[in-house]
């Protein structure tokens, strides 16, 4: 039943109630007053009656006594009929009172004066006769003798039946003040009962409303809590049953959203895998009860995929190897996706043999060619393992080795590699360096040295390369060896190679302004080799200052090719189409060949130091140098040496027709006011030796 119902039935209860007590009591009051009333007039009546009755005979007794001392006849006769109609009232007086006695006491008591009255009427007449046969001495005696007494003792009687029922007016009166008595008490019973009543209903119809309100608070306070499993009472019927399954069905969207919510916070919407946050979760609590390693995975060739092939096809792909990974990897263990074409997995219980084997067997796995929309996918991946706890201490530290490792994986073209393999994390000084940089280039910390480049043959100055510096307020001059590798990691050399490319940019500019002719070369990292704005930012910077394509040249090195070959060489052929230099620095350091350069848009060649360095005096360097000197000329390349530190080293490079050589023994890198000033000092010079 509602509560409104409820409500509305027991106050409905109430008031029936106290209006059957108010009509119960407003009946007797009636009832009483009626009563009270009859009993009161009729012995009133009768007292009066009896008033009556006894002052007629009085009189009646008077008008005797007159008679008796009236002498003459004539004189007597007039009375006689004024003592007839008080006897006569008398009588009736006599009858009606016993006409009305109440009961057999009273009717005793009139038969009595009745009877006293009837001989009373009789001596009475014997009297009268006695008077008029006898005379008034005769009738005088007789009265005194025997009607005065019995006039006395009707009096006496009539006296006493008015005091009765007087007595009994009396004794009626208290009877009906007993019966209401009685009524006020039935009648405070009742209201009584109806207070009882209605506590009763109070209690039932408040614990109807408070147990069910107080389940309500508790069931919030669990939602709150987060219990959503505490048991909703749903059999009642009423509005609080109403209010409880309201909270219930609120339970429910809150619980079906929540999971909603982390669904999206733990879940790659893409490949429906675990991501990033579900996984750091997963590795903070397997790592201190047992031995695990963490793969980052990262596929190859999947950014040309995507961008020959379109991106629904790439996440395709993605969808794909996820759930391929999922497959086959053993129970325990887990697969999550990180961003873009990076997958993690956690092997549990393992150690770097128990890894490798997997890897072996799950990168096989992975390498199974894959047909999307009809085209023949061939997938492979670079996979950075770090091992807990022999690699790290927590799960961020674990994600962090895992990624250099894999920095190292995709340099080396090896599969994977195992941060125990790549030595230590970066000291704290250099980590404190990484946060700082941001904040270097927003205060303009950072600056360019130029270091000239000079042509062998006419000894001119070719060219310079921008060589970037930083000047730290407390570190004073930090070298790019310090910084750069950092910011190719944290991802922040997207922010410094635009920068460095603005400066040099803007510099040679000027220096074309000035009439120098002097190519200008900068660094480019891997990293930038694969950013897709690269090229549009170089050709809207040559756009803008005017600069001649030809006096820029970009310096990139092998390993910036090796991460993504083929987007690597579309951003190159792009950036040779745009008509400026692209040269091959630090070459001999890594896998590239000559052939392979071949096959690039590129126009020069800077030989590593390490070949450089005493080539006129080390016959190994020196066969080298040679036979790349003969190959590039072949290949219409020209080349550079860097790191030239004696002139012996730079007579031995002219002598062998090298095209440009760099080193200290030309000149250090300078800051680029010190540098004009130096090319200045040297045309001068040339003049002079000229
Ligand atoms: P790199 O491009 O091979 O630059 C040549 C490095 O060799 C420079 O070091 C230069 O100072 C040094 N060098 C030149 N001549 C000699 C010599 O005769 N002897 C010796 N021992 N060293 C010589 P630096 O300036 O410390 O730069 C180191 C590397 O940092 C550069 O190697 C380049 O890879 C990178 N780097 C410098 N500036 C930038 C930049 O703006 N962007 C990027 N991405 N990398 C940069
Ligand atoms: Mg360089
Ligand atoms: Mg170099």
């Amino acid at each position: 039943m509602s509560i409104r119902a409820r409500l509305a039935l027991a106050f409905a209860l109430l008031l029936g109630l106290s209006l059957a007590l108010a009509a119960l009591a407003l009946g007797r009051l009636d009832d009483l007053t009626t009563k009270s009333r009859e009993m009161v007039d009729r012995q009133a009546q009768r007292a009066l009656l009896a008033q009556q009755a006894n002052r007629h005979a009085q009189a009646a007794a008077i008008g005797l006594l007159s008679l008796l001392q009236t002498p003459r006849r004539e004189d007597r006769v007039p009375l006689y009929a004024a003592m007839d109609a008080e006897l006569a009232a008398s009588d009736r007086g006599v009858r009606a009172l016993g006409e009305g006695a109440a009961d057999s006491g009273e009717q005793a008591m009139m038969a009595r004066v009745a009877d006293i009255r009837q001989r009373y009427g009789e001596l009475f007449q014997t009297t009268v006769e006695t008077l008029e046969i006898e005379g008034q001495a005769p009738a005088r005696a007789h009265f005194m003798a025997r009607t005065g007494k019995l006039l006395n003792t009707l009096l006496f009687e009539t006296d006493a039946l008015e005091a009765g029922i007087q007595a009994r007016l009396q004794s009626g009166l208290d009877d009906m003040r007993t019966v209401a008595a009685e009524a006020r008490h039935a009648v405070m019973l009742g209201a009584l009962a109806a207070l009882a009543l209605g506590a009763v209903l109070a209690w039932i119809i408040g614990r109807g409303i408070v147990v069910p309100l107080r389940e309500a608070v508790g069931l919030a306070g669990a939602i709150a809590g987060g219990d959503y499993r505490a048991a909703v009472p749903c059999c009642r019927k009423d509005e609080l049953g109403e209010l409880l399954r309201s909270l219930d069905s609120m339970r429910d969207s809150i619980a079906s959203r929540e999971e909603r919510l982390a669904r999206v916070a733990y879940v790659d919407l893409l490949t429906g895998l675990p991501n990033r946050a579900h996984l750091m979760e997963q590795v903070a609590k397997q790592a201190p009860q047992d031995t695990c390693a963490l793969a980052i995975l990262d596929i190859r060739r999947f950014a040309p995929i995507n961008h020959a092939l379109g991106h629904a096809v790439g996440d395709r792909l993605l969808t794909e190897l996820g759930a391929r990974l999922r497959h086959h990897l053993a129970d325990g263990n887990e697969v999550a996706r990180l961003w873009g074409d990076k997958f993690a997995v956690l092997f549990t219980a393992t150690d770097r043999a128990g890894v490798q084997s997997r890897l072996d067997d799950l990168l096989e796995r992975l390498r199974q060619p894959l047909a999307i929309d009809g085209q023949r996918l061939d997938v492979d991946a670079s996979v950075g393992v770090a091992l807990f706890p022999a690699d790290a201490s927590d799960a961020a530290s674990l994600m962090r080795r895992a990624s250099l490792a894999l920095d190292a994986a995709k340099g080396c073209q090896c599969g994977y590699a195992f941060a125990t393999d790549i030595g230590a994390e970066p000291a704290p000084e250099q980590l404190s360096l990484i946060g700082e940089m941001r904040e270097a280039l927003a205060a303009d910390q950072f600056v360019l040295h130029y270091q000239p480049k000079l042509d062998l043959a006419s000894r001119r100055v070719a060219g310079a390369e921008a060589l970037i510096r930083w000047r730290h307020p407390q570190r004073g001059m930090v070298p790019p060896a310090h910084f750069i590798p950092f910011a190719e990691r944290t991802g922040f050399i997207r922010e410094i190679t635009p920068w460095a490319l603005r400066r040099a940019v803007a510099d040679a500019a000027a220096w074309q302004t000035a009439g120098l002719n002097i190519v200008v070369a900068v660094n480019l990292s891997a990293r930038d080799l694969l950013n897709r704005e690269l090229v549009a930012e170089v050709g809207h910077l040559l756009a803008t200052s005017g600069l001649d394509p030809r006096r820029l040249c970009l310096e990139i090195t092998e390993s910036a090719l090796m991460d993504d070959p083929d987007l690597a060489l579309h951003h190159l052929h792009e950036l040779a189409a745009l008509g400026l230099k692209l040269s091959i620095d630090d070459y001999g350091t890594g896998q590239a060949s000559l052939a392979y350069v071949k096959t690039l848009p590129v126009h020069e060649l800077k030989v590593d130091r390490a070949f450089v360095a005493g080539v006129d005096s080390t016959p190994r360097n020196a066969a080298i140098l040679r036979s790349t000197l003969l190959l590039c000329r072949e290949l219409g390349l020209s080349v550079v040496a860097e790191g030239a530190e004696t002139a012996a080293e730079i007579d031995w490079l002219r002598a062998n027709d090298c095209d440009l050589v760099q080193g200290y023994a030309v000149a250090r890198p300078m800051p680029e006011a010190d540098f004009r000033t130096w090319v200045a000092a040297h045309a001068e010079a040339r003049a002079v030796v000229a």
